[in-house]
């Protein structure tokens, strides 16, 4: 976006200027070079003035005043940077010179997603986002780092993949694709899930064939196939959006973008926008990064270590074989103390060499910039040594890691910027000092004779004094006079003919020579000629390195892993984490658990974790607070952590690799933290039962609780049969309906497991607070405290089905809810043996089983039950009396402490009995 406004000031003057190329330039502030400093009029300048806390001064243009605040032309960036973190699109004009004086072009559109200069080390995301018949494509570029990514999202929960993807990429700017802008209700979700700043791009850079074409000029013609993004698909048009975006905001970075990478297929579990929320992966749901699991376990020393292992815990891997590569680098790392130490001194210091990239191919690199990127790549033959000669390291995956990048030309990049810089030189390439002797004949031919200019000039002086017999007598330079003689009033009679008088101050005369004259000249010409060749032979030596951004990228890749792999090994030693082992089956077998973020701020209480192919489903209750859902959270945590390739908070852990985790935590809880309705836990509900496969595991929390009683337990029944019996997945299900743990008796690979409180008997299966359950534990007792309203009784399924639970499960829900509230028999579907029915006993409060081939399925539950072999006994006389007090006792007017000491007591005498 050149906009070029050669001396056509307006009748407005320089002011009418700056409102024509801010029209022009469609950004929301607009920053023009007027001389030294960059000014802001009009209501830009009272936006700025109040952002960045500027004096706004008054400017006069032909009989009108308007205001005015500027800033120093060198001290734009750190403002510009204030203002785009704020949100703000922001223009640059830059001034330059033309025959006949002045003209300004806008160089520049500083926006969020395309900011040089961030002030954070996290990783800066820029999308774009298209629609179309079968779903959406999604393109992320960091301008900061070169990163590139395309992802399609198809199917039936496409909505629901598209804001996964938001989550993880966490964009800071979204260029919405023309159709997309349509879609009210999609963008209304959008703008509530990101943060990000919505433009308008130009349309016709969405359109199939300039996308196609800048795509495959970019990145090569085989990029596309390679990827797996097949050419005229979505994915494309928004890659080529991006591009066309980024080359219009002036920041001059695609060179640095080398590499398109696509993930749509494979090999990553998959982790729901909602799950990485729960999941409080790298920001607490308060939004806060500290509390969270990355700030939790994050020893990195670089951030680019830290943008890796970020995008590692966003992104865990499902392949065996990557992840006991990496689980073989951590656990070298863990072993070598001394080892891990020095290379993580190693890494402390190096350079951010993906940002390198960039910033060489924006041209903002400067002379320091390349002098520790040298430093840097020179690091990789160090940790290549430390490795090799570290008996254990040596035969670890770090040496893969460390071998990806190719040596030979980081080397070669290495010693070309090493023999080009000087040790320490300057911030600026104006002054020159930046380029070492030897580096270029030339050069050193100028400087050689400037050196010689200056030497005579110093020795000048001297020789003159001994001529005349001055003793007062030196040799100046100043910006009027240039270089002058200066001789003191005393003798200005000794000065020869040939001195010609330029100047007389109070005690002194000043003058100059012919050869001096000479000298000067020659030494202007030097400088100029040294200042412009060090300058160019600078900037090449600059595209030089942005045209390695490949090498520079695969070399900092490599010291992310490295760092990363340090970091993981820290962690795990520091904390007493074990290597899990991972499996092919659907084991999860947790010894001696603890949650990860926990952990660390209490005395945690470690617990065990089993399930299997016949285990496959647990209900876990236990009162308020008892730990529910920290242990669940802490059996995805620990999956989790095993599928990022790091070790676990367990004494042992077998871990059978998982295809997704999927978390749902009941919209009561979320509901105190204003965030979600009961439409939205019902949705997420519906994208679980929708998304999960047999090899996923599942959390449910509290599921069904944002609504009345009746309807929460028939939806929990339902999705519970579901789960068990079509989708089959590894689940953990929390749930204070304590009806539901009736079904672990019916279905089979349902098992229950309750969260004991404290002074209740630890189990002697573990030392875990959650344990299995006796059979005790399945009778069922009925909360008669809430009763639905009177008139829509079935607002809860309603809703589900409004939410797109899949069908058999709202059929379910509705016919559990009919039997519950006619007090008729509910059959628990599934599982290998007959279905038993069970059926809510009025005269005992609780479910007893019928017989299976009772003719009648909706008989009273009046009629005796029949016994299970398990046996739902008959009432002692203890059961009876807690029962009464059960009933009694007023849930509303009693402290949760006393609720808690009561239900301890009961279980207590429970135990005893
Ligand atoms: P619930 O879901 O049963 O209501 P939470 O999981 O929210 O309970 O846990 C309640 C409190 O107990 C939290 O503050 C949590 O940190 C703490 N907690 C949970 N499990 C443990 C444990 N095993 N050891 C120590 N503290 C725990
Ligand atoms: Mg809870």
């Amino acid at each position: 976006m050149t906009l070029t406004w050669a001396g056509m000031t307006t009748a407005g003057g320089i002011v009418g200027e700056f409102f024509d190329l801010k029209r022009e330039s469609e950004a929301d502030l607009l920053a023009m070079q007027c001389g030294d400093f960059y000014e802001f009029f009009g209501e830009d300048a009272e936006t700025v003035a109040d952002e960045l806390d500027l004096k706004v001064s008054q400017k006069s243009s032909h009989g009108s005043s308007y205001p005015m605040a500027g800033v120093p032309v060198n001290d734009l960036t750190p403002y510009l940077t204030a203002l785009v973190e704020r949100g703000y699109r922001v223009a640059v004009a830059d001034q330059y010179e033309t025959e006949d004086g002045h003209a300004r072009e806008i160089t520049r559109i500083v926006t969020p997603g395309t900011l040089l200069e961030t002030s954070d080390a996290d990783a800066q995301y820029l999308g774009a986002l298209v629609s179309g018949d079968s779903g959406y494509g999604v393109a992320f570029a960091d301008v900061t780092t070169g990163q590139f990514h395309v992802t399609e999202c198809m199917g039936t929960d496409a909505t629901d993949q598209l804001l996964t993807e938001l989550y993880r990429f966490d964009p800071v700017e979204l260029l919405p694709g023309p159709t997309l802008r349509n879609e009210d209700e999609l963008l209304s979700d959008l703008r509530e899930r990101t943060s990000a700043t919505f433009t308008l791009h130009a349309t016709d850079a969405f359109g199939p064939g300039r996308a196609r074409h800048r795509v495959r000029e970019h990145f090569g013609e085989e990029t596309l196939d390679s990827v797996g993004v097949a050419d005229d698909e979505l994915g494309v048009r928004a890659a080529g959006a991006v591009l066309s975006y980024v080359e219009e905001s002036g920041a001059g970075v695609l060179a640095s973008m080398t590499r398109l990478q696509s993930h749509g297929t494979g090999d990553h579990v998959e982790l729901d926008a909602t799950t990485q929320r729960n999941l409080e992966l790298t920001e607490t749901m308060q939004g806060n990064q500290s509390g969270s699991l990355l700030d939790t376990i994050d020893h990195t020393v670089t951030s680019a270590g830290r943008r890796l292992l970020a995008e590692w815990l966003r992104r865990p891997r499902q392949s065996r074989g990557e992840l006991e590569h990496r689980q073989s680098a951590v656990t070298a790392l863990a072993e070598a103390a001394m080892a891990r130490e020095r290379v993580r001194e190693t890494l402390d210091g190096a350079y951010d060499l993906e940002r390198l990239a960039s910033r060489a191919a924006s041209g903002s690199a400067n002379a320091r910039d390349l002098r520790a990127a040298a430093e840097t790549l020179a690091l990789l033959p160090d940790l290549v040594k430390l490795v090799e000669d570290t008996e254990r390291l040596a035969s670890s995956a770090l040496v893969d890691a460390l071998a990806r990048p190719d040596r030979g030309a980081a080397r070669s990049l290495a010693n070309e910027l090493d023999e080009a810089l000087v040790e320490e030189p300057p911030g600026t390439v104006s002054q020159g000092g930046l380029i070492r002797q030897g580096y270029d004949a030339d050069l050193d031919e100028i400087i050689t004779q400037h050196e010689e200019a200056l030497s005579w000039i110093e020795t000048l002086p001297e020789r003159e004094k001994r001529a005349h017999g001055i003793t007062h007598l030196s040799v100046d330079r100043n910006k009027t006079d240039g270089y002058y003689i200066q001789v003191g009033n005393s003798e200005v009679g000794k000065v020869p003919e040939d001195y010609d008088r330029i100047k007389s101050l109070k005690n002194s005369e000043r003058f100059t020579i012919p050869e001096l004259e000479e000298r000067e000249r020659e030494i202007l010409r030097l400088e100029e000629q040294r200042h412009e060749l060090e300058r160019e032979l600078f900037e090449e030596l600059r595209s030089r390195v942005a045209s390695a951004a490949e090498t520079l990228q695969s070399v900092g890749r490599a010291l992310a892993e490295v760092d990363v792999f340090v970091s993981l090994a820290t962690h795990a030693v520091r904390n007493d984490w074990t290597r899990p082992e991972l499996c092919d089956d659907g084991r999860l077998d947790v010894e001696a658990g603890r949650h990860p973020v926990v952990e660390q701020t209490t005395e945690f209480v470690p617990n065990n974790l089993r399930l299997d192919d016949d285990r496959r489903f647990l209900i876990v209750t236990g009162p308020n607070m008892s730990g529910k859902s920290t242990y669940m959270r802490q059996a995805a945590l620990i999956t989790l952590l095993a599928q990022v390739g790091s070790f676990v908070p367990a004494r042992r852990a077998e871990i059978g690799l998982v295809d997704g985790i999927y978390t749902r935590v009941g919209a009561l809880d979320e509901l105190a933290q204003g965030r979600s309705t009961f439409m939205v836990e019902m949705q997420e509900l519906s994208n679980i039962l929708h998304s999960a496969t047999e090899d996923s595991l599942v959390i449910l929390d509290e599921v069904g609780r944002g609504t009345a009683t009746y309807d929460g337990i028939s939806i929990a029944w339902a999705a519970t049969e579901y789960l068990h019996n079509t989708v089959r997945s590894k689940t953990l299900f929390a749930t204070h309906y304590h009806e539901l743990t009736t079904l672990a008796r019916h279905l089979e690979s349902v098992e229950n497991v309750h969260v004991a409180v404290d002074g209740e008997p630890r189990s002697s299966s573990g030392t875990g607070t959650a344990r299995p359950a006796d059979e005790s534990e399945t009778d069922v007792t009925f909360l008669r405290t809430v009763r639905d309203g009177p008139t829509d009784r079935s607002y809860g399924v309603h809703v589900a089905n409004l939410a797109g639970v899949p069908e058999p499960v709202v059929d379910r829900s509705r016919e559990v809810l009919d039997k519950l509230r006619e007090e008729k028999a509910i059959e628990a579907r599934g599982g290998n043996s007959e279905p038993v029915q069970t059926v809510f006993d009025l005269g005992s409060g609780q479910f007893r089983e019928r017989d299976s081939g009772a003719s009648d399925p909706v008989a009273n539950g009046g009629s005796p039950a029949r016994e299970s072999e398990q046996g739902a006994a008959g009432l002692g006389e203890t059961e009876a009396r807690i029962l009464d007090s059960l009933q009694e006792l007023n849930v509303d007017e009693t402290p949760p402490v006393e609720l808690l000491q009561q239900v301890q007591q009961w279980q207590n005498e429970l135990d005893d009995s």
